[in-house]
């Protein structure tokens, strides 16, 4: 069973009764994005999330997270266009459910596997995400070891981040490599971290999503003009790059506010 919440810009977070969270987002075309969990609280703890902050409570088995997708197509009508492992949780710490759940969402909703992202704030588990079919996203937040281990308290280093990144560029030549960057005022969003961010040895196929991050306890929001600034001097390094605007702040249901109701 669950209950559904809908945002005013579109946004629906679907609150489970056992304590996870989805969240569905319309895209362009009347077609739909849908976040999942993969674990009721997380053990990573990152400052900035809320979830987080509630400490880890279980592991999703594979059919309740794939019973996330089912509830979002019932809500929308039709399967989701894509999905993303971007709700509660690690996939990596939960790695074979994780892994089952995609292969079963591939195969009954038939959403292409380059349609299915995994994403991970990288830890040695990191390589178990190289020999998957799926996309590969991993939360950066900043260029320097120092910053993000304060945000992320037992990540890899950059250095680990980016050796990994040129792996799987050389396994999977033809794929994009997914680097998030949810920008936080006065915490890793300066000229300095721009700077430090390209001058780094990322693979050509990098793709960089500067995400509009939500005030979250002390964090709080970089201004628009900044987040430009860090995806144009993405694109002048010849990469591609993107912004993800705030979507679902008013039902908490954006980056970082997932937490059980
Ligand atoms: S950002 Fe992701 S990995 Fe970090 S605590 Fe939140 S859910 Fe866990």
């Amino acid at each position: 069973m669950y209950k559904v919440t809908a945002s005013t810009d579109g946004t629906k977070r679907i609150d489970f009764d056992e304590g996870y969270v989805s969240v569905i987002i319309p895209t362009k075309n009347d077609k739909y994005a849908v976040c999942v969990s993969c674990q009721i609280g997380c053990p990573v703890e990152c400052k900035f999330c809320h979830t987080g902050n509630m400490g880890f409570k279980k592991n999703l088995s594979s059919e309740q997270i794939v019973d996330q997708i089912k509830a979002a197509e019932e809500i929308i009508g039709k399967p989701p266009y894509s999905v993303v492992f971007m709700g509660m949780g690690e996939p990596t710490l939960n790695f074979n459910n994780v892994i089952e759940a995609a292969n079963n969402i591939h195969n009954e909703f038939e959403i292409a596997y380059r349609r299915i992202t995994i994403s991970t704030s990288c830890f040695k588990t990191i390589s178990k995400l190289l020999n998957i079919p799926f996309n590969v996203a991993v939360s950066l937040h900043s260029p320097f070891d120092k910053v993000r281990k304060s945000l992320i308290p037992s990540t890899i280093s950059v250095k680990s981040i980016v050796d990994f990144a040129n792996k799987y560029h050389r396994k999977h030549p033809r794929k994009e490599f997914m680097v998030e960057y949810a920008l936080m005022n006065g915490v890793n969003d300066s000229g300095k971290d721009i700077r430090k961010l390209f001058s780094l040895n990322w693979p050509k196929k990098t793709s960089f999503n500067f995400i509009e991050f939500n005030d979250v306890g002390n964090f709080k929001r970089t201004d628009r003009d900044t987040i430009f600034k860090f995806k144009n001097a993405a694109i002048k390094a010849g990469y591609k790059s993107f912004v993800r605007y705030s979507r679902g702040a008013d039902i908490s249901a954006a980056c970082g506010m997932l937490d059980y109701k």
